[in-house]
């Protein structure tokens, strides 16, 4: 018998799970509560790592659709410092697959395919019974019952207080995005600056990253040591007003590197938040978290990535149709959390190092972690 699965969130996590359902024929009830797939800016580009966001993909049988559209080229790094000198200039060789970097707009795209996503199905609780199954209760008052609710509903998880009171704290690192169009013809010296790939100038306790998407499209991240409550003043409405700021934050460093804020638009705030690097609950039948509802660290490259494998191997689990499918669960959520836990540790100590008094420690791990 088929068991009647939903999945709360359409992000990565949510849509590589669907996905790898419907590969093995498997129904599976997707709700979003975005109104459609464009409702809102899909944000940056992500780095499928081979291991991980790659692995996923293939599970999918999305890997050469993924290949098609993936910019290896974008895996270029280059490394500043304030006074924008080059420190480093890393280039991918053309045969380098390890991280290509993909647009999310375009990998949400390739993920949705043929699902069909209730988009507009905001949820507001899980509440599992005692009977098996577990009850989604949705913003309408509405509410409809499934054998296994996964929450992949993100950092602020709805479905996650059904198994565990655990809430994000913030890391003391705010970020703040900015965007430049058409940089190629509008901002040449930037392009240059930018490259194929990224670029990143490291201050103290102070970075400012900017990253290539497709279509001469950047995104441009101001981070930051502040307290939580600093900046929530000005609004992502009021342009000017951020901009200045962040100039302000960033005084002093190159004028080349500042055009970076000078000509972005588009500001939105994220103060950092992580869950505790191991979070763990205890086993609730009927329901369980996958990606940043389960494991939300600092965005150094690995959330997507980790949200997607381990959303292919759950689906690929639940597929399996074992007899006890709580079983299969119970047994996905512990490599979850161990795998988790490592790169929660990883990134946690990554941003300690990134956004640090000394800007020598983002050096040092860039020349630990990057092939040469
Ligand atoms: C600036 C930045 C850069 C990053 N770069 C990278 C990178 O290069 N590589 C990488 O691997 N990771 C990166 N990350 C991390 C990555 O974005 C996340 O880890 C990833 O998006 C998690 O996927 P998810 O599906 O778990 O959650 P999300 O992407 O947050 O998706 C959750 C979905 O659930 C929906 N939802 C939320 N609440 C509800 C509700 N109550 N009811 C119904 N639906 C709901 C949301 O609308 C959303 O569609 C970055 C993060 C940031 C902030």
């Amino acid at each position: 018998m088929r068991r009647r699965i939903a999945v709360v969130g359409a992000g990565p996590a949510g849509l590589t799970f669907a996905r790898v359902l419907h590969r093995h024929d498997h129904p599976v009830t997707v709700l979003e509560r975005d109104a459609a797939a464009d409702a809102r800016p899909p944000g940056g580009t992500l780095d499928l790592h081979e291991g991980l966001g790659q692995r996923a993909l293939a599970k999918a049988g999305l890997l050469a659709e993924f290949q098609v559209l993936s910019r290896p080229e974008g895996q270029a790094m280059r490394i500043l410092d304030v006074d924008g000198t080059v420190l480093r200039d890393w280039r991918p060789r053309p045969d380098e697959r390890a991280n290509p970097e993909i647009d999310r707009g375009q990998l949400r795209d390739l993920l949705l395919g043929p699902l069909d996503v209730r988009w507009g199905h905001g949820v507001t609780r899980a509440a599992p019974g005692s009977g098996g199954g577990t009850a989604v209760h949705f913003a309408d008052g509405r509410e409809e019952t499934f054998d296994l609710v996964v929450g992949a509903d993100g950092a602020w998880s709805r479905v996650r207080p059904a198994v565990s009171p655990v809430t994000p704290r913030y890391t003391g690192v705010t970020m703040v995005e900015s965007s430049l169009d058409d940089v190629d013809a509008r901002h040449p010296d930037l392009a240059r600056l930018v490259g194929d790939g990224s670029v990143a100038v490291h201050g103290v306790n102070r970075a400012l990253v900017a990253q290539r998407n497709s279509g001469g499209h950047v995104k441009v991240y101001a981070q930051f040591r502040a307290p939580l409550d600093r900046h929530t003043r000005v609004g992502p409405a009021d342009v000017e007003a951020v901009r200045s700021e962040l100039l302000t934050l960033f005084e002093g460093w190159a004028p080349h590197v500042l055009d970076l804020l000078r000509h972005g638009t588009a500001f939105a705030r994220h103060p950092l938040h992580a869950l505790p690097a191991s979070h763990t609950w205890a086993h609730v039948p009927g329901v369980t978290l996958l990606g940043d509802a389960a494991h939300l660290m600092p965005p150094l490259g690995a959330g997507a990535n980790l949200a997607m494998l381990e959303a292919a191997e759950l689906a690929e689990s639940v597929a399996a149709g074992p007899e006890d499918l709580d079983e299969s669960v119970r047994a996905f959520e512990q490599r979850m959390w161990a795998r988790a836990g490592r790169w929660a540790q990883i990134t946690t100590a990554g941003l300690e190092r990134l956004v640090s008094p000394d800007p020598r420690e983002a050096l040092a791990l860039f020349d630990r972690v990057q092939p040469s």
